[in-house]
């Protein structure tokens, strides 16, 4: 199963919808990125990205500047080079394509696996993309240690609150703003019935395809396949904190905290 994009001037993009699906509505700039040897993937990561709007007018209005982080060990050229080829792609009068080389310089010199030609998963560089962009807008310098508290005696909400705060201590960026959602998942042991969770956060979902024995299966089916009751047997038990053994446990994952924009994974070879 393939998604295809078309791009204006009649070029267009297939990607295998294991790599990646944009749940957000397009609209194009009026220029198109030069393909690099069959660089889909990064093409249309950049595509995505330079049409997310929150994204685009912070690199339009250079507000990343402000936010660049001082800190000597961080290498703010990712951030100036995506910002440099968002400003290109939608202020350039010529109708010439853009090419992103430069930008591929930076993301190599981050991420030394996407160098070369060869084809990658899109999601993949989307997740090492956002990373480098973040880490060169951090407005926290000094990150605080991490320091194991209890947090037993407070409710979820409580919890889920005081965990993101504390994530926001040491990840604060205009990119954590509007792609960093929080996820819960519980765990609770069949036999005492203690319930445990846990609050992550996450920069994408990875969603399984539901079943249906008829009619489409809608993006809404696949979510709420991912947020299931799970049963956790056998092999599979947990260790259950109040009995201090492996037992029998529901497992269930709830989103605590939506991203402004999410991005879904959709595992095509996983249907349920
Ligand atoms: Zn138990």
């Amino acid at each position: 199963m393939a998604l295809e994009l078309y791009f204006p001037q009649g070029n267009h993009c297939t990607f295998q919808l294991d790599s990646f699906y944009w749940a957000s509505s397009l609209v194009f700039s009026n220029l198109y990125i030069v393909l690099l040897s069959f660089q889909c993937f990064m093409n249309s990561i950049l595509q995505c990205l330079s049409n997310t709007h929150d994204l685009r007018d912070y690199c339009l209005h250079n507000s990343h500047r402000r936010d660049l982080n001082n800190n000597s060990r961080a290498n703010t050229a990712l951030m100036e080079e995506f910002a440099k080829l968002t400003q290109t792609l939608w202020r350039s009068t010529s109708s010439d394509a853009v090419s992103p080389s430069e930008f591929k310089t930076q993301i190599q010199k981050y991420a030394p696996r996407f160098v070369g030609y060869n084809q990658q998963d899109a999601q993949e560089f989307l997740r090492f993309l956002l990373d480098g962009l973040h880490n060169d807008v951090n407005r926290v310098t000094v990150r605080p240690r991490i320091q194991v508290q209890d947090f037993d005696h407070l409710s979820d909400d409580e919890k889920g609150k005081i965990m993101w705060s504390k994530y926001l201590e040491r990840e604060d960026s205009k990119v954590v703003d509007l792609f960093v959602g929080q996820l819960k998942s519980s765990l609770t042991c069949s036999d005492c019935g203690y319930c445990s969770t846990v609050f992550d956060p996450f920069w994408d979902l990875s969603l399984p395809i539901a079943k249906k024995s008829s009619g489409e299966v809608s993006l809404m089916d696949c979510i709420r396949l991912f947020t299931k009751e799970d049963v956790l047997d056998g092999d599979e038990k947990p260790t259950c904190y109040r009995c201090k053994s492996r037992r029998k446990c529901t497992k269930k994952f709830t989103i605590q905290k939506f991203p402004k924009i999410l991005v879904l994974r959709i595992l095509s070879q996983q249907v349920y």
